[in-house]
Parts: C-alpha cells; structure tokens; sequence
C-alpha cells in the first residue's frame, strides 16, 4: 500500500461481496487514486449456491459452481485473503483473524451471509445436515454414497423446510435415488413455497407428485435422532425412521455479527442506509444476508442472491463515489422473476412477464445462470464443457 492509498476491505467473497470486488476494480480511477482491493473468505473458492443441488446428481462438477477465488481475482488487482474473521475493532479500524494476523481498513464492507440455526430443536445440531455451502453438500454425498453402497431396498430422507431449497433438494434427492428414495418433505406452514408466484408452485407440486416426494405439512419437527425423526401433527408426536434428515429452513447471523458494536434489527441483522452503509458508520457497508435489507423506499427486501447480486453494483459505486466526492446513490431493487429446480431436465421460472416450465425453462435457468458466473473466462470454460460433455459422455459409454 502506498502512502495515501485508501484500503477497501471486503469480508466474504459471495454474492454479495465477490461482485462489489470485481465491480470496484472496474470503476474509472485515476492512476493515483486506485484503492488498495483486499477480499477476505475463509473459503478458497466462490460458491454459486443457485447450483450446489446439481452437485447431488452429478449434473455439475465443483470447478464448475465453485471456482478458487485465486481464479476468479487473476489481473484484477484485487488481493484475496484466506482466512476466517473473529472480529472487528470498529474504533481502530482492524480486522482480526483466525491465526491471529491483523489488517487495518479504510473502508469495509461486510458481506459474511447468514448460517442455518440448528440449535433450536433437539438433536438437529448433531444429526440434520443443513444445505448451504459445499462442506454440507459433500456430507449429504458421503451419507448416500455410504447408504446407496448397503443392500438396504429403501432410503428414507426427511428434509425440513417446504421452500425453495427444500423443494428443489428433494426434487433433485429423488432423481439421484430413483426407486429406492422415500422422501418426504415436513413444513409447519399449510402448503410448500409460500410467496412464490403461483405458476411456479404448480410447477413444483406437479413435480414433488411424480417423484413420489410425500408432504408433511402443518407439521412441527420435535427431535431429530441418529436414525429417527419425531414430528408434531395436530397435537400427536409421531416418531419415523429416517436414514438422512436435512434442515433447510432459517437464516441466522453469525456470532462475529451478532457481537460487533453496530445497529442490529431484532433478528440480528445489520441495519442500514438505502445506500447499504452501516447506520452511523460510514465508512462501513453490508449487503446481502447479513443486512436488513431495504431498497430507496424503505420496503424489506429478500435475502437473495438475486439482491446480494444488485446491491453489489450500489456498493462498488458509492465505495467510489465515497472517495471521489460524488453522490450516493440508494438501492434500487429490481425483482427478476424466479427460478427453480425441479430436478434433472426439469424447472420452472417466472419473472419478466415469461412463465416456464420443464425442459425449456431447465435449459433457460442454466443460461442465465451460466451468465452470472464470475468472469468471462469462467464462464467461457464452463459454457465449452456443457457443450462438449455430452460427446465426451457417447465416446466413453462405446468404449
Ligand atoms: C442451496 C442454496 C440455493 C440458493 N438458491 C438461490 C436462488 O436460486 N436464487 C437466489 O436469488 N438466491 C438463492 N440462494 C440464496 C443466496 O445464495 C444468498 O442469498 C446469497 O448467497 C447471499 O449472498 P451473501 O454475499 O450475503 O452471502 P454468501 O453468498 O453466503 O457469501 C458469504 C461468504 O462469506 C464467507 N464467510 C462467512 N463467514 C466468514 C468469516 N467469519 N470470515 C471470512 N469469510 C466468511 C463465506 O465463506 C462466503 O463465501 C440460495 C442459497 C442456498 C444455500
């Protein structure tokens, strides 16, 4: 870092916080007036986590939905950090790591997303697996590997949560166990997808009916096992074998949130300005998950990759405008439609006045899709090999 260089911090590299990184090092600064770029994940690699469910089916490889950040930042200039955050001095403007190294920051933006809370229900923390980034989606794959390898002629899988993971999940789980799946979908509320455009829910019940995928709705999870599940239907707790639970539903902060000396609302979320910074702070911005997010007209808006995505452009611009005298701008929203899963050579979408279903709206979620990925050159790769894996898969099936 130079004298005067200002240093940007960004904790997390996804949807969020990647895209602010790359969007910030393609503004128009003058030579001497580039900021320092520091990206800070405790990952190694960006996850697209629309596609982690392909991973269940095989249908994408890991390279493909989760390229290494030391890819994607190649000639960007912007310097990635592997490490887990602990802390923040807000006073004294250091960032703290697992391994005790310190960086100091001019300017931060926090985009660290969300976990799974698991601790609510007994048992869900030893034996549910949630379904968020590719540690769980490898102990899902290690779980069925292990159980599709036994003689056993049934495999039972509760997942809790009849939203959009849930459904998708149990849509792909029923292609990947064909016959022997017995899956079953359990939801407090009275019917799956609640708030998704109704061509979209019609797609997806029609779908979860010819997988066979059974629905426990109104329905309250009381105690997960190591091989049972109890449930809570009208008052009546009724106990069933599974083999795998999988947890799907909340959206919690992170103790690193939860303890730093900023406004929270009352589910622990960041509070901010339409223009994504921190109330009271700002030098400080949060987006995507962790933050209560609103657009210009103060109306809540989904914690989404689709928002994440958006406000990575308002964040990049006003970290700009910050530091060029020019005004911020607020976030303005601008909701895109919706795209499922619903299994292989299967989805839906609404959004910009289309309605799709099927094969059609399966090939049209992987375009859009692979648009999104970071990078041209990433794109470009996995473009070619969705082209040619299909040759490749004829010739190695004759040999
Ligand atoms: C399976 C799945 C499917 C989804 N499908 C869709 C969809 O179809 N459409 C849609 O719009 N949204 C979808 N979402 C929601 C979407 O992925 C999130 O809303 C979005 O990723 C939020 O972006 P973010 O930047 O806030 O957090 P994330 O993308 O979760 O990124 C957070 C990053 O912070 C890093 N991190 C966390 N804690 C620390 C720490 N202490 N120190 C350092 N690094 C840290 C993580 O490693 C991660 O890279 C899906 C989510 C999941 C899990």
């Amino acid at each position: 870092m130079t004298n005067q260089q200002v240093r940007i911090c960004i904790i997390g590299g996804g949807f969020g916080g990647l895209y602010t990184a790359l969007r910030l090092s393609e503004l128009p600064w003058q030579q001497d007036q580039k900021p320092e770029i520091i990206l800070i994940d405790k990952s190694d690699r960006f996850l697209f986590s629309p596609l982690l469910y392909e991973l269940i089916t095989e249908e994408m490889q890991t390279w493909e939905i989760a390229p290494p950040f030391a890819e994607i930042l190649a000639n960007t200039g912007i310097v990635f950090e592997r490490g887990e955050v602990t802390g923040i001095d807000i006073q004294d403007k250091q960032i703290e790591l697992t391994n005790s190294k310190q960086i100091s920051y001019d300017k931060l933006v926090i985009a660290i997303g969300g976990k799974t809370p698991l601790t609510n229900i007994p048992g869900a923390i030893d034996y549910a697996i949630p379904f968020r980034n590719l540690h769980d989606a490898y102990r899902l794959e290690e779980k069925l590997r292990l159980l599709e390898e036994t003689e056993r002629d049934k495999i039972r899988v509760a997942v809790v949560g009849g939203g959009y993971s849930g459904v998708e999940l149990s849509c792909k789980l029923a292609d990947r166990l064909g016959e022997k799946g017995r899956i079953r979908i359990v939801d407090r509320g009275d019917k799956i997808l609640k708030g998704a455009p109704e061509f979209n829910r019609a797609a997806a019940t029609k779908a979860l009916e010819q997988n066979k995928v059974w629905l426990d709705l109104e329905t309250e999870v009381e105690q997960v096992e190591a091989d049972t599940i109890s449930l809570i239907y009208k008052g009546q707790v009724d106990t069933i074998p599974v083999d795998i639970v999988m947890w799907t539903v909340g959206n919690q902060v992170s103790e690193l949130i939860a303890k730093l000396p900023l406004e929270h609302n009352e589910r622990g979320l960041l509070v901010t300005q339409p223009t994504l910074q921190v109330s009271k702070h700002e030098d400080i911005y949060a987006l995507g998950d962790v933050a209560d997010n609103r657009d210009a007209t103060g109306e809540k808006v989904p914690a989404t990759a689709q928002v994440a995505f958006q406000q990575s452009d308002y964040c990049a611009w006003n970290l700009w405008a910050s530091l060029n005298n020019r005004p911020l701008l607020p976030f303005r929203y601008q909701p895109l439609g919706e795209m499922m899963t619903l299994g292989v050579d299967n989805a839906t979408l609404s959004g910009l006045g289309m309605k799709l279903d099927g094969s059609i709206a399966y090939i049209a979620r992987r375009l859009i899709y692979l648009y999104r990925l970071p990078t041209l050159k990433h794109q470009l790769t996995v473009g070619f090999s969705w082209i040619t894996q299909p040759l490749v898969n004829l010739i190695s099936n004759e040999d």
